[in-house]
């Protein structure tokens, strides 16, 4: 079946968390050494994207152009309040796709996974699907 789930608690409301480390042990769990693996996460406030992790400044760095972009009070109208959260879930995106070769995940040299939180602290799962 080839289809992992892991959950992870966020620590504060806007994070990104490098969840590369366990991308990976979901390939190399599954066997599957040549295809493709899909990275999903089934909340609307939160999302995942790959970038730039060698340097931790550049995941702060986008949390802070997205605040800018979409603040948090701006006359919403979505009464739960989170507003903000479920346009930054739209912007990210909900999954991310990566090739597997030879039984690893094929970023670039400076790429991560990430799960980016946009309403924490929350306790979030993120499901994965491989397929050779
Ligand atoms: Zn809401």
């Amino acid at each position: 079946m080839n289809q992992h789930e892991f959950q992870l608690k966020t620590q504060s409301r806007d994070a990104f968390v490098d969840i590369t480390g366990k991308v990976q042990q979901a390939v190399e769990d599954s066997g599957v050494s040549h295809g493709i693996c899909l990275v999903y996460c089934p909340h609307t406030t939160a999302g995942i994207t790959i970038n730039e992790n060698a340097d931790p400044d550049v995941p702060k760095d986008i949390m802070m152009a997205l605040d800018r972009t979409y603040p948090w009070e701006a006359g919403y109208r979505h009464a739960e309040g989170n507003a903000a959260a479920h346009v930054k879930a739209s912007f990210m995106g909900s999954s991310a796709q990566v090739i597997i070769s030879e039984g690893r995940l094929l970023l670039g040299t400076w790429q991560s996974v990430f799960f980016c939180e946009f309403d924490g602290p929350r306790n979030r799962r993120v499901q994965i699907k491989i397929t050779a």
